[in-house]
């Protein structure tokens, strides 16, 4: 079984899709919690996007994983958020967490590895952050899992130029994190994002975003996840 701190590919600008939709809406109640959940970024929003990062929750709700944008101290947070399989909204939707145009915390400053954006640093500015919900050891993912996956990033290799490249949390920090963990079918979600095949997944008709994105509080943040 190939470790999570290996999970790691490119993506060929000869490969990179037209539009992908997504069914994101905000999950319920998380604006007010940006200012302190979030910063600025660093670089522009757009064109320097390079990265996907890929994470699981090591927790079995979605509610539980919101919970850690919430804390006055020492918070997390991330993009989009997965649902797990005895979850309503599973097969159904991606819940939307922060604004893309916004750096989310969840991987820590000093974290970095040579082979991902040339060993750069505070990753979280040039990177969008993935999370799937699920409990970690033995707790299976479902395929809809990592087909949706697959399919964020797809959306979001559509929509950034610039984006080469899709990594684990593990590899980026391996002395501090295992996620998404060994149960997480890198292989079989590789060849998803590189083929699209995901794409054709049934979804419910795409939810705008809406056009008004908060600013970011200009604090630097420390991430802790
Ligand atoms: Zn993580």
């Amino acid at each position: 079984m190939p470790s999570p701190k290996s999970y790691h590919f490119t993506l060929p600008k000869s490969k990179r899709p037209g539009e992908v939709s997504l069914n994101e809406p905000w999950y319920p109640g998380v604006q007010p919690y940006w200012p302190t959940c979030t910063t600025k970024r660093s670089v522009d929003p757009i064109m320097g996007i390079t990265t996907v990062v890929i994470h699981a929750t090591a927790g079995g709700s979605s509610a539980g994983a919101i919970s850690v944008m919430k804390k006055p101290t020492d918070a997390a947070s991330f993009h989009w958020l997965v649902p797990d399989e005895d979850e309503d909204q599973h097969g159904e939707l991606v819940w939307a967490c922060v604004p893309e145009a916004l750096a989310a915390w969840h991987v820590r400053n000093a974290a970095s590895h040579p082979d991902v954006n040339d060993g750069a640093r505070r990753v979280n500015h040039w990177s969008l952050g993935i999370e799937v919900v699920n409990k970690q050891e033995l707790d299976p993912f479902s395929p809809w899992q990592v087909e949706i996956t697959a399919r964020i990033v797809r959306h979001c290799w559509a929509k950034y130029p610039n984006l080469a490249h899709v990594v684990s949390h593990a590899k980026l920090d391996p002395d501090r994190r295992t996620d998404p963990g060994t149960l997480f079918d890198w292989e079989r979600f590789k060849h998803l994002v590189l083929n699209g095949e995901a794409d054709a997944i049934p979804v419910a008709v795409a939810s705008a975003k809406p056009l008004s994105e908060l600013p970011a509080s200009e604090a630097l943040g420390c991430c802790h996840t």
